[in-house]
């Protein structure tokens, strides 16, 4: 596919310029040399990637069966998060798919709806499995202030062009107290250790990530935007339908999660996938 390509200031702290970091193709991670921040620059344009997504999601029914099987351990553990911090209610879930996540809340007493980009999930998650789904992005959905106990966004912040209008949004439609439980892969440094070896790959998935999030960096643009009690953790991990990208995602995911544990909560294992936990601040 050919996307038409634009040059863009660094999306969080909006300063010029980028230092090339690692290149995937024709693409190219930059990090930005004032906040640090790791994204793709030049990148698609908008219209480009709303094209490009209504091809993203597998269409076929045994596809989108082992994308479920795939998130199921991730979401089973963000699900049990939700009911250890949360408190029972609304949830929205931002770049849903088909619709598996918000599915399984429903089926566990909560009231769901998500949005969703591509049209072919959208049908999916409204005509089999029965859901509310609003066409995204979430900021074009226009949902009233205080609206939600909970919203979530799997593997969907390093997908878009403003993550921090995201955040916002995101802020803006929970009620006070309520919970924002995001899951984001965090990639920099096992490309900078595969770079080491000399190992080609493509893990940062140019041009689908627009970005790179460590937990440091989206803690900052959580509180920038008013989130407080940011809670990392590894939350478990994605159980890939090929052996071997199953394997290693288990074998990392279960290591990371023991080294987690072991440390107190305190060490996040670099280069997994990880859940973060952050409140909006109640009212006084
Ligand atoms: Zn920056």
């Amino acid at each position: 596919m050919d996307f038409e390509l634009e040059e863009i200031d660094c999306p969080i702290c909006e300063g010029s310029g980028g230092d090339p970091l690692h290149r995937e193709g024709s693409f190219q991670m930059v990090r930005c040399p004032s906040c640090q921040f790791i994204f793709l620059n030049p990148r698609p344009t908008m219209g480009s990637l709303l094209h490009f997504y209504q091809q993203y999601l597998p269409e076929e029914e045994p596809s989108i069966e082992s994308w479920k099987r795939m998130m199921e351990p991730v979401f089973h553990r963000a699900a049990n998060l939700l009911k250890r911090y949360g408190r029972e209610g609304r949830l929205l879930d931002v770049g849903t798919g088909f619709g598996f996540f918000p599915l399984e809340m429903k089926k566990r007493g909560w009231e769901v709806a998500g949005v969703e980009i591509s049209q072919k999930a959208i049908d999916y998650a409204r005509d089999v499995l029965g859901l509310t789904i609003f066409p995204g992005p979430l900021e074009k959905v226009a949902l009233p202030d205080n609206d939600f106990d909970a919203v979530t966004g799997f593997y969907v912040v390093e997908h878009l062009s403003h993550p921090m209008v995201f955040l916002r949004e995101c802020h803006r439609i929970l009620k006070p107290g309520g919970l924002l439980l995001l899951r984001y892969p965090h990639t920099t440094p096992i490309k900078n250790l595969l770079q080491f070896l000399g190992i080609k790959n493509r893990l940062y998935d140019l041009p689908a990530h627009l970005s790179d999030f460590s937990p440091k960096m989206i803690q900052q643009c959580l509180e920038r935007v008013g989130f407080e009690k940011c809670q990392h953790s590894i939350g478990g991990y994605t159980l890939p339908e090929d052996l071997g990208k199953r394997i290693s995602s288990i074998l990392f995911g279960s290591f990371a999660e023991i080294i987690f544990h072991l440390s107190g909560k305190k060490f996040l294992f670099s280069g997994v996938s990880k859940t973060v936990l952050a409140f909006k601040e109640e009212r006084v």
